[in-house]
This record gives C-alpha cells, structure tokens and sequence, in this order.
C-alpha cells in the first residue's frame, strides 16, 4: 500500500491544491466565496476553471462532468471531453468559467414530481464550491445543485444546502443572545455509519430477486443466522479485508475520511464509518462511497448489497446519521462545556432539538421512509418506527430537577438554575448505552439511527437542520424581547421540557410495552411509508418549509409525490419479480422433483411388495398440495399486481400497495420458503441463504 497521506485527495480539487495553483487574488476570492456563501465573479471562474482543467489533464483526465443528486436517491453524470478543435485540425484542451459555474443538462427523464413540464425540459446545474472537485475514472467531477428553468429543486442537495443556511441564521442569532458575537457562521457536522452485505458475485448472479430488487424475496431461513452473535467485531476474513483495504484507498484518494470498519451483527455484514465534517461534503461524500463500495466490491468478485433487508430472518443494514452544530469558532454547540454560561447555552440548543423532535415526529419519520426502509424499522433490531429520544439516566435527572425545581443530588444546590449552576460533567460512555432509540444524545452529538442504508442522508438532514432551526427562531423571538434574559432563558427552558418531555424515551425501544407507553403518550406510530409520506403535506409541515423557503408548496408536494409513487412503484417491481420466480422458476423445479419422486414410486412399486413407495407418496402429496398453494397464491398476486393501477392519487397507490400487494407478496413467499425445505437441493432453482450468507 501506499502512503496514506500521499494518496489521501491525490484526486481531489482541495484548497491545498487551490492555494497551490491560483493567483492569490483569485484564491481569496473563491475562498470567500466557500466560507461566506458569496457569489463567484465570471473573470474569477474562468482562472478557477482553467487551473482545474490543467490540474485535471495531468492527472490524465479527458472529460469533465457536473455531477448531481437527482430525486432518484443516485447520483447522476453526463461527461463531456476538454476538447475544442483548432484551425489546424487538432484539439486544444479547454473548459471555460461558465463551463465550471452552471450546465443545462436535459431533466425530462428525472423524477420532478411534475415540478417540470417536458416542453421546457431543460434543468440548471449549479457549482456547490463548498464541495471540492474530484477526479473519478477519468472525469472531473464538479459537485452541483440541479433545479427546473424556474429554480426549482429537482435534487437533494438544494433543499439540504437552503436548510444549512436556515440553521446558520437562526443559530447565529441565538448565539448573540449569549454574546458570542464572534461567530459568524454555524454548520451541521455529520458523520453517517454505512452498513452493508457483502455476497460471492457467481451466486448474486443467479438470483433475479438480488439483480432486480437489491434483496432476496424467497428464502428460507438457514440452520445458522446470527444467533451465536459470532459475527460482530469479529476477525475480518481475508477476502472481505483485501476488499477493505482496497475500498480504503479508493476512499481516501476522494478526500474521504473513512475511519472505521468491522464486521456488523448479521453474517455477510459489514460497516464502515468515516470522520464527521460539513453535512453537504458528508452527503457528497456518502454518494460517492456507496457507489465506490459496489465498483470495488466487483473488482473481487464480490456484490455489495447496500438494501435495508436483504435477507430476512437476520438484522437489516442503516445509516446512522451523527449530527452536530459547529460554529466557525471551532465551538460544538452540543458539547455541554464547563462554566455555567456555556451549559445553559448548551441547554437552550439541547431544549430546541427535544421541542424539534416532539413537535414534528412525523418529519423525522417520514424522512427515512421508503420500502426497503419498511423492512428494517419496527422489525425487532433497528429502531421502531416510534420516534422518541434517549438523553441518558443523568442528563435526564438534571433535565428533571430543571423543569420542577426539584433538587438535583450532584449539583449540591437547592435548585438547578440555568445560567448559575454547572452541569454535572457526563462521561460519554454513559451516554452512549441504549442503542435501541431512534434518536440518541451521545455526549456531543445526536445520533439518529432511523436512516436506512441505501438512503442518501440529505433527507434526513433537511428535516433535523429545518426544525431545529425553526425552534430555535422562536426562542430568539421571545428572548430578544425579554427584559431580563436569565429569567426568560429559565422559564423558556423550564417551559419546554414540561411541554415536551413526552418525547424521552430511555428505556428499551423494542419492547412491546413501550409501543403502549408511546401510544399514551399520544407519540406517532407510523409503520410504512405509505402511511408516513403523506404527512409530508400537512398544513403544520407545508407552514414549516415556506416560512423557511427550504421548501415552496409547490416543492413540498411534488416532492411528496415522488417518494410515494417511488414506494409504489418499487414494491410493484418486486411483486413482478417474484411472480417470474414463483412461476418460471420454482413451480417448475418443484414439479420436476415431483416427477422424480413419482418415477421412483413407480419404479419401486414395480418391484417390492406392499406400500413400496410410502415416503415418495408422502413428499408428493406434500408438495402438490403446496405447489396447487403456490400457484393461487401467485395468482392472487397478480390480480393485486394488476388491479393497483389507477387509484385517485400517489398515496391512494401507496395505501394499495401497502394493504394488497404487500400483503400478498409476503402470502406467497410464505408457501415457497416452505417448499425450500421439503425440495432437493438439486432440484431448488436459487442458491440457499444458507449459501448466501456464508458464501464469503
Ligand atoms: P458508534 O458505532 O459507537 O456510534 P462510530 O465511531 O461508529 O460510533 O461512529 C460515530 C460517528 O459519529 C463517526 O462518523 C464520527 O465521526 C461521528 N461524529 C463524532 N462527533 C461528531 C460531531 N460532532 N458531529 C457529527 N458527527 C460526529
Ligand atoms: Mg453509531
């Protein structure tokens, strides 16, 4: 291997490489640009833009392209080469200031939600300079938003970059409250926890529900899965560490920070974390990683199965999205710090997230639906789909003494008050114990585990960064009008956790006790994404985005649309699937089988006395009446299949879906998991989970 801090952003447009290679006026003026949000000057482009090509070129790049995170939840490319042709019939290698700043890239075949009509198909990209150009296979690669001819958002990088915006502003204001009048700029740090499976290419290939689905639809379950809890952080196999190592460097020679990697709970799963930095650059960043992931995994023979549930019957794969402020100062505002002054600081922002996330449980929940999501939330490992958080036995105990006025039993005072008393300090790994809550504190940071695998974390982080932010615009609302700051500052606080302390949580999320607890509470219980999405629409949420311009109506709604009619259209294609593989595939192995059996009786009645073929009579009876089972089920499949379309609206569909396909899809896999177990191998069309599982 190479030296790591050789080849760490050796293909990465970073501001070492800038202050290297630009004129200084032109690197003050795009690092102004970067750390202000200015706008870029045209002569200013065309020097940034010809340092870049020239930089490009010699690390043997020919193509440039703008690259951008359309609403199909990937990434999305369109090269175009350097060349310009000359007079003498050659080519010079050029790009051009505008070339770098905004391309026009045709958006007609890109979900918009209706957003764009296809006789102005034409969309805009548009440079985010705060992320850094890069070089992959030969193109560089400029990180861009992408929005209709009228400005709107057609991707997820817009809204995420309106709502860190949003937060900035409203944080800052907070923060004058306290004096910290030198802090100009606040950002979202995040540091998403990858999950993946990792299975042999040669058996991937033989299983249309992996080639078309991204998970297995039939299986039945192994004689091992994870039971021993042998897998997690164990020693990491030879064939899956060359594919670490390798995945490492691809990562790295990105600018990535990939940190941590081990293998995970189920057999076959693995995790990758990277070092947490400006959520638009971790959002990039994580695009980039998953697709790296699967292009490396190939390279070794392998598939990485990125899919919320793959395989049922052992743990599903998420994302956990660890989520802090930070100001430009170098100041973590959820670190809870030393003197009475920062820990009521550190209260007020703390107070503002519980309120965000009581208030609009809903968002939180519906930022991470989707139906490979739908596998994974509720189902006994990941998080439940109740939203709730988990502060912790001791920040829950102060929070506690606050809001009553009780004593608190380490702070030695009569009273907890904010502003005069100092927190007691929280070691972390006390913090850190329950890993069954959606949304945990963990010492400096919150950490929401509810975000499925192959989910990009803009999303998500739209929605913590919009409510977060929205909250923390009333507190500055009220305390900028109180007379006196310290006691508005502790009524504000005092009131908040009385009017929202229904929404901690620190006892064990998986219990069935708590989904009564929850319901009593009157906290959310929304188990699919057809039932979450539409939420996404409701007065209370549309207010929300307007008021913050993250999202106009119009936006809002075609967004809305999109994720459901993607739910839809997803589970469609699974139940498509698994009718080819019920009827092509299995009924025929199957009935082979059965033909096998019936010639052995024969041939054994043929020639022994009395009930010679009892045990083929048996098998057979057995699975003709499965088969006879299989097939009315499939059948029942595809009349749902086929009656679905044409309901009124997008979450009509989804509703359908939900209740009919669903609902007959998991009918029918039911019936052929059970023939599994009663065919021989050599007749059974798919590599086993069993094969699967292990196959690394
Ligand atoms: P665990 O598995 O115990 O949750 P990991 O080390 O796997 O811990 O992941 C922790 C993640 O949280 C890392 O990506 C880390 O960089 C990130 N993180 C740490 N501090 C912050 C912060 N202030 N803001 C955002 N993310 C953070
Ligand atoms: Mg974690």
């Amino acid at each position: 291997m190479s030296n790591v801090t050789e080849i760490f952003g050796s293909l990465v447009f970073n501001d070492g490489v800038m202050r290297q290679r630009l004129p200084k006026d032109t690197y003050r003026a795009l690092k102004r640009t970067i750390d202000e949000g200015r706008s870029l000057d045209r002569s200013v482009a065309n020097v940034v833009a010809s340092a870049m090509k020239d930089w490009a070129v010699e690390k043997g790049a020919t193509h440039f392209t703008h690259w951008f995170q359309p609403m199909t939840g990937i990434t999305a490319e369109k090269h175009d080469s350097f060349i310009s042709p000359t007079a003498e019939g050659g080519v010079i290698m050029e790009f051009s200031g505008k070339e770098l700043i905004k391309g026009e890239p045709d958006a007609s075949s890109f979900p918009s939600g209706g957003l764009r009509a296809t006789f102005e198909a034409r969309g805009y990209t548009a440079w985010d300079p705060t992320s850094y150009a890069f070089i992959k296979d030969g193109t560089l690669c400029i990180p861009t938003a992408f929005c209709s001819y009228s400005g709107e958002a057609l991707d997820k990088k817009t809204p995420l970059m309106r709502s860190m915006e949003v937060l900035n502003r409203e944080a800052v204001r907070v923060l004058r409250l306290f004096g910290n009048g030198d802090v100009k700029r606040v950002v979202t740090t995040m540091g998403p926890e990858q999950e993946y499976f990792l299975v042999d290419k040669a058996l991937w290939k033989r299983r249309k529900d992996l080639i078309y689905c991204g998970r297995t639809l039939f299986g039945a379950k192994p004689p091992k899965g994870q039971e021993l809890e042998d897998h997690y952080f164990g020693a990491i196999r030879p064939r899956v560490s060359a594919y670490m190592k390798e995945l490492d460097e691809e990562l790295w020679k990105l600018g990535i920070l990939a940190k941590t990697k081990h293998n995970e709970v189920a057999p076959a799963q693995h995790e990758l974390a990277p070092i947490f930095t400006t959520t638009n650059v971790a959002a990039d960043h994580n695009q980039l990683t998953m697709e790296i992931m699967k292009k490396v995994a190939d390279r070794h023979g392998l598939v990485c199965l990125l899919h919320e549930k793959p395989f049922a019957g052992v743990n599903g794969s998420g994302k956990h999205n660890n989520w802090s402020l930070l100001t430009d100062t170098g100041t973590n505002l959820l670190e809870p710090g030393d003197s009475p002054a920062e820990n009521a600081q550190f209260l007020l922002f703390l107070v503002a997230v519980i309120k965000a996330v009581d208030e609009y449980q809903d968002l939180l929940r519906l930022s991470v639906a989707s139906a490979g999501n739908d596998h994974r939330l509720g189902a006994n490992e990941a998080p439940p789909a109740i939203v709730s958080m988990f502060l912790g036995d001791e920040l829950t105990a102060v929070l506690k003494a606050i809001e009553t006025g009780a004593p608190y039993n380490g702070s030695g005072a009569a009273e907890m008050k904010v502003g005069v008393h100092v927190l007691p300090r929280f070691p972390k790994d006390t913090t850190d114990r329950n890993r069954t809550s959606p949304f945990a504190f963990t010492g400096n940071r919150f950490e929401f585990r509810m975000p499925g695998s192959t989910q990009s974390i803009s999303g998500p982080n739209i929605v913590l960064n919009t409510i977060v932010a929205e909250e923390l615009s009333l507190f500055a609302d009220e305390l900028e009008g109180a007379e006196d700051f310290e006691t508005a500052l502790n009524e504000l606080i005092r009131r908040t956790l009385r009017e929202h302390n229904r929404i901690v949580f620190n006892g064990d999320n998986y219990s069935d006790a708590w989904v009564e607890e929850a319901k009593r509470r009157g906290l959310l219980n929304l188990r699919s994404a057809a039932e979450a999405l539409p939420y996404f629409v409701s007065d209370k949420n549309i207010a929300l985005f307007t008021k913050h311009k993250v999202f106009s109506e119009k936006e809002l709604r075609a967004r809305c649309d999109i994720m459901l009619e993607n739910y839809s259209k997803v589970v469609h294609i699974e139940g498509l699937t698994m009718l080819e593989m019920a009827r092509r595939d299995i009924l025929p192995g199957v009935l082979e089988y059965v033909k096998a059996l019936a010639d052995t009786a024969a041939a054994k009645k043929a020639v022994l006395p009395g009930d010679a073929a009892g045990v083929e009579s048996a098998l057979m009876e057995r699975l003709s009446a499965l088969a006879a089972c299989l097939a009315r089920r499939a059948d029942a499949l595809e009349s749902a299949l086929m009656a679905g379309k044409g309901a009124e609206d997008a979450a009509g569909e989804a509703r359908y879906t939900r209740n009919h396909v669903f609902t007959a899809m998991q009918e029918l896999r039911a019936v052929a998991d059970e023939m599994e177990t009663l065919t021989a191998a050599k007749y059974w069309p798919y590599p086993t989970y069993g094969e699967l599982l292990f196959s690394v």
